[in-house]
């Protein structure tokens, strides 16, 4: 039987934690500040974006959101952009995904300063952690995977990592973060032949495709950890990628959904924010 890794309670955790960062900053005169920017009116994006607030507020970040109509255009968003990168009191910037179609989401995501980059999915940041170069603001979601890995106390280094995914959102920044960590990965992702026979070897299994219970528990090495990244909302709520209930009597380790990645993200971004503001 598998321990259940608790990723809201690791994310209080790291919430505490940066209460007091928040503290220190403010002592040497900084005001850590996010913007979060919102264009349309995508229920769960406005959803996330009041999560997003809330915890800020919580651990003393001033926040503001700049909600825009779902026809703004590409340049007046890119417009807004340049005006936060230009404005010293903010340290961090988010353009909430995703944007409405007419708008390129590169162009936006790449027009942000590296510095207020809090999603770490700029082309520059991105650039830095493929290389291993420098210190760049790393991605949320796949920060928030390894935070979790790191918390059932395995080592990574020398293991078989499996990641089934492959967006420039959460599989590869966390194949690279598990390369970085001397795991040996294999990416899989929908024209993968034989995901099980992959999955199988996994000592550290990180699924994020968003299709509901498509890793059942046969697909699963028995003691592997199992990082659920999946969220799909269904009628019975939401569901991850992993079938949670026989494959936690397969697994070593597992995340249940919600409160297990989903919390983590969140308490990532808030810590990307409190980087960027003590790097300035
Ligand atoms: P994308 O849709 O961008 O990517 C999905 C990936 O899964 C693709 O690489 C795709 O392969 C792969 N895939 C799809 N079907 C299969 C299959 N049958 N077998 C193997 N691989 C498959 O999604 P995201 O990466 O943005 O998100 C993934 C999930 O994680 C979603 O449910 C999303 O809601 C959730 N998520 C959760 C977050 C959280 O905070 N908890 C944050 C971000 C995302 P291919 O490239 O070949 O198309």
């Amino acid at each position: 039987m598998a321990k259940i890794i608790d990723g809201k309670l690791r994310a209080k955790e790291i919430r505490d934690s940066l209460k007091n960062e928040v503290l220190a900053l403010k002592s040497k005169g900084i005001n850590p500040k996010l913007s979060v920017v919102l264009v349309g009116d995508d229920p769960a994006s406005h959803i996330y974006v009041s999560n997003k607030e809330k915890a800020c507020a919580e651990v003393g970040i001033i926040s503001d959101a700049h909600k825009l109509p779902a026809n703004t255009k590409e340049s007046d968003l890119m417009k807004l952009v340049d005006k936060l990168n230009k404005d010293k009191t903010v340290h961090g910037i988010l353009v909430q995904l995703p944007m409405p179609d007419h708008i390129v989401e590169e162009n936006v995501i790449n027009s942000i300063s590296p510095a207020k980059d809090v999603d770490g999915l700029s082309i520059s940041n991105m650039g830095l952690l493929v290389k291993g170069e420098g210190d760049p603001l790393v991605p949320c979601t796949p920060q928030g995977v390894m935070d979790l890995i790191h918390s059932t106390g395995i080592e990574v280094k020398g293991k078989h990592a499996v990641v089934v995914g492959r967006s420039n959102l959460v599989g590869k920044p966390a194949a690279i973060l598990l390369l970085k960590e001397h795991a040996t990965v294999t990416q899989c992702h929908s024209r993968t032949i034989d995901l099980g026979f992959v999955t199988r070897q996994a000592d550290i299994l990180v699924a994020a495709t968003g299709k509901p219970k498509m890793i059942t528990a046969d697909m699963i090495k028995p003691g592997a950890v199992v990082i659920d990244v999946g969220t799909v909302r269904m009628p019975t709520g939401l569901s991850g990628d992993v079938d949670f209930e026989k494959a936690k009597d397969v697994a070593g380790f597992i995340t249940p959904v919600p409160g297990g990645v989903g919390p983590m993200t969140i308490a990532m971004l808030l810590k990307n924010t409190l980087k960027a503001a003590s790097l300035r």
